[in-house]
C-alpha cells in the first residue's frame, strides 16, 4: 500500500490536500470526498479518521486506488459554514459543460482523469428519514437507476442489523441533483455515485461512527479491502 499527498486547486486559496492510496494489486478505483459543505463536520472528521485508518493499517488498502479528499471547502469549513455558493450546484450538469467553481472545476478535473468506479460524496442532513420519508438525515443517496443500488442495499441492511434504535435506521433515496458531484459521476463519469447523509441530530461521535462504517462497507463492495 502506497500514500501519495497531493493538492486541489493548487496555489489557490481555495488549495486542499488529497490522497492516493494505492494498493498492490489492480482493482477499482474509488473517490471519496468530505467537507464539499463546511459545516458537515462529522463528515469531515470521518474522513480523517479513515485516513488515519489508513496509515495504521488498520484499513488496508490491497488493490485498487483509493483517492480520498478529506476537506473540499477549507475556506467554508474554517468559517463553519455550508459555503457560498453551494459547492454542490456548481459541478457539470452535462459533458460538455464547465463547473462554475474553482474547487468544483479542480475536483472534476481529478475525478474525470482516474474514472472512478465509485464515487462516494460524504455529508450531514436535518431529521430521520426513517420517522419522516421528507428528511435526508440517516439517508445513502444514489440517482435513480443507478448501478450504486444492489450494494447500497447490502450496506444499509448490515447496518441497520447493527442499530438498535430504529428511528436511527438508514434508508436508501433515488433521485437527481443537477449540479452536484454525485450527478456529474452519475451521468458523465458513469461511476456508481453515492451521497451518504447522517443526521445531525446525533451526537457527533455517533454520526462519524456511522461515516466511516459505511465507507469501510462500501470499500470492501469496490473489493479494495477485504477487512
Ligand atoms: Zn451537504
Amino acid at each position: 500500500m502506497q500514500i501519495t499527498k497531493r493538492r486541489l486547486a493548487p496555489s489557490s486559496k481555495y488549495e486542499t490536500p488529497y490522497y492516493i492510496i494505492r494498493g498492490s494489486g489492480s482493482g477499482r478505483t474509488v473517490v471519496v470526498t468530505a467537507g464539499v459543505h463546511g459545516n458537515e463536520v462529522a463528515s469531515i472528521a470521518a474522513a480523517k479518521k479513515l485516513l488515519r485508518l489508513i496509515r495504521q493499517h488498520d484499513v488496508y488498502i490491497r488493490s485498487g486506488k483509493l483517492i480520498l479528499v478529506p476537506i473540499v471547502n477549507q475556506i467554508a469549513y474554517k468559517r463553519h459554514i455550508r459555503g457560498k455558493p453551494d459547492l454542490n450546484r456548481t459541478f457539470p450538469r452535462h459533458s460538455r459543460e464547465s463547473a462554475r467553481h474553482p474547487l468544483s472545476a479542480s475536483l472534476f478535473r481529478l475525478a474525470k482523469r482516474n474514472r472512478p468506479d465509485w464515487y462516494i460524496d460524504l455529508h450531514e442532513a436535518n431529521g430521520f428519514s426513517k420517522r419522516n420519508p421528507r428528511v435526508l438525515g440517516q439517508t445513502l443517496i444514489a440517482n435513480p437507476r443507478s448501478k450504486a443500488v444492489p450494494a447500497m442495499k447490502r450496506v444499509t441492511a448490515k447496518l441497520n442489523g447493527r442499530i438498535t434504535n430504529r428511528s436511527r435506521h438508514f434508508t436508501i433515496k433515488l433521485r437527481s441533483l443537477p449540479g452536484s458531484g454525485r450527478n456529474a459521476a452519475y451521468g458523465i463519469l458513469k461511476s456508481k455515485a453515492i451521497t451518504v447523509e447522517t443526521s445531525w441530530e446525533m451526537p457527533r461521535s455517533t454520526r462519524v461512527g456511522y461515516q466511516v462504517d459505511i465507507v469501510r462497507r462500501l470499500l470492501r463492495e469496490a473489493k479494495l479491502t477485504s477487512d
